[in-house]
Protein backbone atom coordinates (compact mmCIF):
# COMPACT_ATOMS: atom_id res chain seq x y z
CA UNK A 1 0.00 0.00 0.00
CA UNK A 2 0.92 3.67 -1.04
CA UNK A 3 2.36 5.61 1.99
CA UNK A 4 -0.52 8.45 2.78
CA UNK A 5 -0.21 11.86 2.38
CA UNK A 6 -0.37 13.46 6.11
CA UNK A 7 -0.86 17.07 6.47
CA UNK A 8 -0.40 18.58 9.68
CA UNK A 9 -2.89 21.51 10.76
CA UNK A 10 -1.27 23.78 13.79
CA UNK A 11 -4.03 27.28 14.43
CA UNK A 12 -1.63 29.60 15.41
CA UNK A 13 -2.97 33.13 17.41
CA UNK A 14 -0.03 35.83 18.51
CA UNK A 15 2.38 32.41 18.97
CA UNK A 16 5.92 34.28 18.54
CA UNK A 17 7.25 32.96 21.62
CA UNK A 18 6.79 29.41 20.87
CA UNK A 19 6.72 28.90 17.08
CA UNK A 20 10.78 28.94 16.13
CA UNK A 21 10.35 25.85 18.38
CA UNK A 22 7.46 24.64 16.96
CA UNK A 23 8.65 24.69 13.17
CA UNK A 24 11.78 23.31 13.98
CA UNK A 25 10.49 20.34 15.97
CA UNK A 26 7.68 19.65 13.57
CA UNK A 27 9.71 20.00 10.63
CA UNK A 28 12.17 17.66 12.09
CA UNK A 29 9.76 14.91 12.79
CA UNK A 30 7.67 15.00 9.75
CA UNK A 31 10.78 14.27 8.15
CA UNK A 32 11.46 11.85 10.46
CA UNK A 33 8.47 10.33 9.42
CA UNK A 34 9.08 10.69 5.77
CA UNK A 35 12.48 9.27 6.13
CA UNK A 36 10.65 6.03 7.88
CA UNK A 37 8.41 5.40 4.89
CA UNK A 38 5.13 5.69 7.29
CA UNK A 39 4.39 8.77 5.07
CA UNK A 40 4.93 10.36 1.83
CA UNK A 41 6.74 12.59 1.29
CA UNK A 42 4.37 14.52 -0.05
CA UNK A 43 3.15 15.42 3.46
CA UNK A 44 3.06 18.91 4.78
CA UNK A 45 3.01 21.00 7.67
CA UNK A 46 0.21 23.90 7.59
CA UNK A 47 0.49 26.79 9.91
CA UNK A 48 -2.81 28.95 10.04
CA UNK A 49 -2.29 32.22 11.19
CA UNK A 50 -5.48 32.99 13.37
CA UNK A 51 -4.99 37.19 12.62
CA UNK A 52 -2.15 37.58 15.13
CA UNK A 53 -1.08 41.05 15.82
CA UNK A 54 2.91 39.91 16.43
CA UNK A 55 5.51 38.30 14.48
CA UNK A 56 3.53 34.90 13.88
CA UNK A 57 2.61 35.07 10.12
CA UNK A 58 6.29 36.40 9.51
CA UNK A 59 7.80 33.79 11.33
CA UNK A 60 5.51 31.65 9.36
CA UNK A 61 6.48 33.27 5.97
CA UNK A 62 9.83 33.23 6.55
CA UNK A 63 9.70 29.45 7.19
CA UNK A 64 7.39 28.41 4.50
CA UNK A 65 10.22 30.04 1.48
CA UNK A 66 13.33 28.12 3.55
CA UNK A 67 11.45 24.57 4.17
CA UNK A 68 9.46 22.70 1.27
CA UNK A 69 6.92 20.80 3.64
CA UNK A 70 6.06 24.22 5.59
CA UNK A 71 3.18 26.03 4.26
CA UNK A 72 0.69 29.12 5.49
CA UNK A 73 -2.55 30.32 5.90
CA UNK A 74 -2.96 33.48 7.17
CA UNK A 75 -6.97 34.39 7.96
CA UNK A 76 -7.94 38.11 7.37
CA UNK A 77 -9.15 38.66 10.98
CA UNK A 78 -8.92 36.98 14.05
CA UNK A 79 -11.82 34.41 13.74
CA UNK A 80 -11.23 31.90 16.64
CA UNK A 81 -9.50 28.23 17.17
CA UNK A 82 -12.35 26.30 15.94
CA UNK A 83 -12.41 28.77 12.89
CA UNK A 84 -8.92 28.85 12.21
CA UNK A 85 -9.02 25.08 12.28
CA UNK A 86 -11.48 24.59 9.75
CA UNK A 87 -9.77 27.07 7.56
CA UNK A 88 -6.83 24.70 7.76
CA UNK A 89 -8.50 21.40 7.62
CA UNK A 90 -10.50 22.21 4.44
CA UNK A 91 -7.52 23.73 2.68
CA UNK A 92 -5.40 20.84 3.49
CA UNK A 93 -7.84 18.65 2.17
CA UNK A 94 -7.54 18.18 -1.73
CA UNK A 95 -3.87 17.50 -0.82
CA UNK A 96 -3.87 14.79 1.92
CA UNK A 97 -4.95 11.54 2.94
CA UNK A 98 -5.47 12.47 5.96
CA UNK A 99 -5.07 15.63 8.34
CA UNK A 100 -3.71 15.71 11.55
CA UNK A 101 -4.85 19.05 14.26
CA UNK A 102 -2.64 20.20 16.80
CA UNK A 103 -1.78 23.33 18.69
CA UNK A 104 1.30 25.44 18.29
CA UNK A 105 2.15 25.32 21.77
CA UNK A 106 3.00 21.51 21.39
CA UNK A 107 1.19 20.81 24.45
CA UNK A 108 0.14 17.21 23.05
CA UNK A 109 2.66 14.59 22.71
CA UNK A 110 3.77 14.57 19.10
CA UNK A 111 4.86 10.91 19.63
CA UNK A 112 1.48 9.59 19.35
CA UNK A 113 1.58 11.03 15.50
CA UNK A 114 2.61 7.35 14.60
CA UNK A 115 -0.27 5.83 16.43
CA UNK A 116 -2.24 8.10 14.81
CA UNK A 117 -1.12 6.99 11.50
CA UNK A 118 -0.99 3.67 12.23
CA UNK A 119 -4.74 3.48 13.35
CA UNK A 120 -5.47 5.29 10.03
CA UNK A 121 -3.84 2.07 7.89
CA UNK A 122 -5.42 -0.26 9.73
CA UNK A 123 -8.48 1.80 8.44
CA UNK A 124 -9.94 3.98 10.60
CA UNK A 125 -11.01 7.30 9.69
CA UNK A 126 -11.39 9.17 12.54
CA UNK A 127 -8.51 9.12 15.43
CA UNK A 128 -8.98 10.84 18.91
CA UNK A 129 -5.95 11.89 20.60
CA UNK A 130 -7.13 11.33 24.77
CA UNK A 131 -5.12 13.13 27.58
CA UNK A 132 -4.61 10.47 30.35
CA UNK A 133 -4.71 12.35 32.80
CA UNK A 134 -4.65 16.47 33.11
CA UNK A 135 -2.07 16.63 35.74
CA UNK A 136 -0.49 19.82 33.61
CA UNK A 137 -3.33 21.27 34.40
CA UNK A 138 -4.16 23.93 37.29
CA UNK A 139 -6.83 22.65 39.78
CA UNK A 140 -9.21 25.22 38.69
CA UNK A 141 -9.13 24.01 35.05
CA UNK A 142 -9.44 20.36 35.77
CA UNK A 143 -12.56 20.83 37.74
CA UNK A 144 -14.01 23.09 35.33
CA UNK A 145 -13.03 21.05 32.67
CA UNK A 146 -15.10 18.14 33.97
CA UNK A 147 -17.80 19.75 34.86
CA UNK A 148 -18.10 21.14 31.52
CA UNK A 149 -17.98 17.26 30.05
CA UNK A 150 -20.83 15.90 32.76
CA UNK A 151 -22.56 19.00 31.56
CA UNK A 152 -22.50 18.40 28.59
CA UNK A 153 -23.59 14.09 28.74
CA UNK A 154 -26.20 16.07 30.37
CA UNK A 155 -27.62 17.93 28.17
CA UNK A 156 -27.43 14.91 25.57
CA UNK A 157 -24.23 16.07 23.87
CA UNK A 158 -21.94 13.11 23.47
CA UNK A 159 -18.28 13.94 23.15
CA UNK A 160 -15.43 11.93 23.58
CA UNK A 161 -14.04 12.13 26.94
CA UNK A 162 -10.86 14.70 27.87
CA UNK A 163 -9.93 14.70 24.00
CA UNK A 164 -9.13 18.42 22.96
CA UNK A 165 -8.84 18.86 19.46
CA UNK A 166 -5.54 16.86 18.61
CA UNK A 167 -6.95 14.28 16.05
CA UNK A 168 -6.52 12.60 13.01
CA UNK A 169 -9.52 13.06 9.89
CA UNK A 170 -9.68 11.09 7.12
CA UNK A 171 -10.12 12.83 3.48
CA UNK A 172 -13.12 11.48 3.61
CA UNK A 173 -14.29 12.57 7.47
CA UNK A 174 -13.62 15.86 6.40
CA UNK A 175 -15.77 15.56 3.19
CA UNK A 176 -18.95 14.68 5.86
CA UNK A 177 -17.52 17.58 8.08
CA UNK A 178 -17.88 20.12 5.30
CA UNK A 179 -21.35 19.23 4.93
CA UNK A 180 -22.27 20.17 8.47
CA UNK A 181 -22.95 23.57 7.22
CA UNK A 182 -23.99 25.57 10.65
CA UNK A 183 -22.24 29.09 11.50
CA UNK A 184 -21.04 28.25 15.15
CA UNK A 185 -19.84 24.94 14.09
CA UNK A 186 -18.36 23.40 17.59
CA UNK A 187 -16.08 20.62 16.22
CA UNK A 188 -15.71 18.59 19.52
CA UNK A 189 -19.82 17.95 19.39
CA UNK A 190 -19.95 17.91 15.62
CA UNK A 191 -16.90 14.84 14.21
CA UNK A 192 -18.35 12.15 16.64
CA UNK A 193 -21.50 12.58 14.94
CA UNK A 194 -20.40 12.13 11.78
CA UNK A 195 -19.32 8.49 12.67
CA UNK A 196 -17.21 6.50 10.35
CA UNK A 197 -14.67 3.83 11.56
CA UNK A 198 -13.19 5.92 14.89
CA UNK A 199 -10.67 5.45 17.72
CA UNK A 200 -8.91 6.42 20.39
CA UNK A 201 -4.76 6.70 21.62
CA UNK A 202 -3.93 8.08 24.92
CA UNK A 203 -1.38 10.29 25.68
CA UNK A 204 0.05 12.52 28.43
CA UNK A 205 -0.24 16.91 28.21
CA UNK A 206 2.68 18.69 28.74
CA UNK A 207 2.81 22.40 30.25
CA UNK A 208 2.76 25.22 27.52
CA UNK A 209 6.19 25.45 26.04
CA UNK A 210 6.20 29.42 26.05
CA UNK A 211 3.69 32.16 25.57
CA UNK A 212 0.64 32.30 27.16
CA UNK A 213 -2.32 30.30 27.04
CA UNK A 214 -5.24 31.97 24.58
CA UNK A 215 -8.07 30.58 26.66
CA UNK A 216 -8.40 32.83 29.32
CA UNK A 217 -11.23 31.87 31.68
CA UNK A 218 -13.75 34.65 29.70
CA UNK A 219 -13.33 32.53 26.64
CA UNK A 220 -13.35 28.86 28.42
CA UNK A 221 -16.52 30.08 29.39
CA UNK A 222 -17.86 31.34 26.05
CA UNK A 223 -16.37 28.10 24.21
CA UNK A 224 -18.50 26.31 26.64
CA UNK A 225 -21.91 28.29 26.95
CA UNK A 226 -21.40 28.22 22.69
CA UNK A 227 -20.83 24.16 22.66
CA UNK A 228 -24.11 23.95 24.70
CA UNK A 229 -26.75 25.88 23.19
CA UNK A 230 -25.34 24.96 19.60
CA UNK A 231 -26.20 21.43 20.27
CA UNK A 232 -28.74 21.17 22.72
CA UNK A 233 -32.28 22.73 23.52
CA UNK A 234 -32.06 21.72 26.86
CA UNK A 235 -32.06 24.95 28.62
CA UNK A 236 -35.12 25.94 27.09
CA UNK A 237 -37.24 22.77 28.01
CA UNK A 238 -35.84 23.89 31.51
CA UNK A 239 -37.85 26.99 31.51
CA UNK A 240 -40.78 25.49 30.49
CA UNK A 241 -40.39 22.72 32.80
CA UNK A 242 -39.95 25.42 35.80
CA UNK A 243 -43.18 27.57 34.29
CA UNK A 244 -45.33 24.33 34.66
CA UNK A 245 -43.92 23.70 38.35
CA UNK A 246 -44.07 26.94 39.29
CA UNK A 247 -48.11 26.76 37.91
CA UNK A 248 -49.02 23.50 39.33
CA UNK A 249 -46.97 24.13 42.79
CA UNK A 250 -48.88 27.56 42.93
CA UNK A 251 -52.28 26.19 42.34
CA UNK A 252 -51.78 23.72 45.68
CA UNK A 253 -50.58 26.74 47.69
CA UNK A 254 -53.96 28.43 46.54
CA UNK A 255 -55.62 26.50 47.79
CA UNK A 256 -54.33 26.20 51.15
CA UNK A 257 -54.14 29.82 51.30
CA UNK A 258 -57.83 29.75 50.14
CA UNK A 259 -58.93 27.48 53.13
CA UNK A 260 -56.77 29.67 55.68
CA UNK A 261 -59.19 32.96 54.17
CA UNK A 262 -62.09 30.89 54.66
CA UNK A 263 -61.69 30.91 58.42
CA UNK A 264 -60.17 34.63 58.42
CA UNK A 265 -56.65 33.84 58.94
CA UNK A 266 -55.29 35.81 56.64
CA UNK A 267 -54.97 39.87 55.84
CA UNK A 268 -57.72 41.13 53.49
CA UNK A 269 -55.80 41.59 50.02
CA UNK A 270 -53.03 39.17 50.56
CA UNK A 271 -54.72 35.98 49.49
CA UNK A 272 -55.44 37.20 45.93
CA UNK A 273 -52.38 38.96 45.77
CA UNK A 274 -50.08 36.11 46.16
CA UNK A 275 -52.24 34.55 44.07
CA UNK A 276 -51.23 36.50 41.23
CA UNK A 277 -48.35 37.22 41.34
CA UNK A 278 -47.50 33.03 41.47
CA UNK A 279 -50.48 32.12 38.78
CA UNK A 280 -49.39 34.67 36.59
CA UNK A 281 -45.34 34.10 37.41
CA UNK A 282 -45.83 30.82 36.38
CA UNK A 283 -47.99 30.99 33.22
CA UNK A 284 -45.26 33.82 31.70
CA UNK A 285 -42.43 30.85 32.22
CA UNK A 286 -44.56 28.53 30.67
CA UNK A 287 -45.45 30.44 27.56
CA UNK A 288 -41.82 31.72 27.55
CA UNK A 289 -40.88 28.04 27.35
CA UNK A 290 -43.74 26.81 24.58
CA UNK A 291 -42.31 30.21 22.65
CA UNK A 292 -38.99 28.94 23.41
CA UNK A 293 -39.74 25.28 22.15
CA UNK A 294 -40.65 26.67 18.29
CA UNK A 295 -37.68 29.09 18.17
CA UNK A 296 -35.83 25.16 19.13
CA UNK A 297 -37.20 23.89 16.53
CA UNK A 298 -36.17 27.14 14.29
CA UNK A 299 -32.84 26.86 15.80
CA UNK A 300 -32.69 23.28 15.13
CA UNK A 301 -33.85 23.50 11.65
CA UNK A 302 -32.12 26.55 10.75
CA UNK A 303 -28.42 24.79 11.50
CA UNK A 304 -29.57 22.12 8.10
CA UNK A 305 -27.30 19.21 9.68
CA UNK A 306 -27.01 16.48 7.00
CA UNK A 307 -29.55 14.27 8.29
CA UNK A 308 -26.92 10.64 7.60
CA UNK A 309 -23.62 10.17 6.09
CA UNK A 310 -23.26 7.26 4.24
CA UNK A 311 -20.10 5.19 5.02
CA UNK A 312 -20.46 1.86 2.25
CA UNK A 313 -22.54 2.43 -0.56
CA UNK A 314 -23.63 -1.48 -2.39
CA UNK A 315 -25.65 0.07 -5.11
CA UNK A 316 -23.09 2.34 -6.46
CA UNK A 317 -19.87 -0.08 -6.02
CA UNK A 318 -19.53 -2.13 -9.25
CA UNK A 319 -21.49 -5.48 -9.07
CA UNK A 320 -18.53 -8.52 -8.94
CA UNK A 321 -18.36 -10.42 -12.35
CA UNK A 322 -19.41 -13.81 -10.96
CA UNK A 323 -22.60 -12.13 -10.19
CA UNK A 324 -23.56 -10.53 -12.73
CA UNK A 325 -25.50 -13.49 -14.71
CA UNK A 326 -28.32 -13.57 -11.70
N1 LIG B 1 -5.68 29.87 18.82
C1 LIG B 1 -6.13 30.40 17.60
N2 LIG B 1 -7.01 31.46 17.65
C2 LIG B 1 -7.47 32.00 18.81
C3 LIG B 1 -7.04 31.41 20.04
C4 LIG B 1 -6.14 30.35 20.01
O1 LIG B 1 -5.75 29.95 16.54
O2 LIG B 1 -8.24 32.96 18.76
C5 LIG B 1 -4.75 28.72 18.79
C6 LIG B 1 -3.51 28.89 19.62
O3 LIG B 1 -2.49 29.56 18.92
C7 LIG B 1 -3.13 27.45 19.93
C8 LIG B 1 -4.47 26.75 20.00
O4 LIG B 1 -5.41 27.62 19.35
O5 LIG B 1 -2.38 26.86 18.90
C9 LIG B 1 -4.93 26.44 21.41
O6 LIG B 1 -4.78 27.56 22.24
P1 LIG B 1 -4.08 27.49 23.67
O7 LIG B 1 -2.92 26.55 23.63
O8 LIG B 1 -3.78 28.88 24.11
O9 LIG B 1 -5.26 26.89 24.54
P2 LIG B 1 -5.11 25.95 25.86
O10 LIG B 1 -4.19 24.83 25.50
O11 LIG B 1 -4.55 26.82 26.93
O12 LIG B 1 -6.51 25.49 26.13
MG1 LIG C 1 -2.39 24.99 24.71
Amino acid sequence: MATPVVTLVVPCYNEEAVLPYTMEVLEQYLRDLIHEELISDKSKLLFVDDGSKDETWNLIYKASLKKETIRGLKLARNAGHQNALLAGLFAAKSISDCVISLDADLQDDIMVIREFIKKFNEGYEIVYGVRRKRDSDTFFKRKTAEGFYKLMGKMGVNLVYNHADYRLMSRRALEELERFDEVNLFLRGIVPLIGFQSTSVYYDRKERTAGETKYPLKKMLSFAFNGITSFSVTPIRFVLLTGCTFFFVSLLVLSYFLVLKYFGKTEIGWTSLIASIWLIGGLQLMAIGLIGEYIGKVYQESKRRPKYIVDLDLFNLAIPEHMEDR
